[in-house]
């Protein structure tokens, strides 16, 4: 099984961890359904994750019955970003699979800001 494979059918990841407590992380927001965090290695002022605690791996493999969840995801992210200060604006994103940058197979959305973000991306 290649490790990737391995990602993709291993639901438990870094962020469960963090979902369950069982390490530490700088949570800022959290609901029923979605939880925030500061990103242990910020690409920007401001870096926060907002992860689903459904342990979906990837956008990729989000199914019709999460659309409700997406959507909470994005308001979540709104949410966060407004509590964060970044009134002049922020990014969004999220990597999916190997080329899309992905490093840890949980859903999560970045919201990055406290500074003007280049385009296009790397
Ligand atoms: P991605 O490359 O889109 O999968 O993003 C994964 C992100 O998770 C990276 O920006 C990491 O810095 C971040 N990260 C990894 N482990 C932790 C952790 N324990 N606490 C907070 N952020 C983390």
């Amino acid at each position: 099984m290649t490790n990737n494979k391995l990602h993709m059918t291993n639901q438990d990841t870094i962020f469960g961890k963090i979902i369950r407590r069982e390490i530490p992380a700088n949570i800022v927001y959290e609901d029923d359904l979605a939880l925030a965090f500061t990103d242990v290695n910020p690409q920007a002022p401001v870096h926060i994750l907002v992860i689903p605690k459904k342990p979906i791996p990837k956008l990729a493999e989000a199914e019709p019955e999460d659309q409700a969840l997406l959507g909470h995801l994005l308001l979540t992210a709104q949410k966060v970003a407004e509590q964060a200060g970044l009134a002049n604006g922020y990014r969004v994103v999220i990597n999916t699979g190997d080329d899309g940058g992905q490093t840890v197979y949980h859903l999560h959305l970045h919201i990055l800001g406290g500074r003007p973000m280049a385009w296009p991306p790397g």
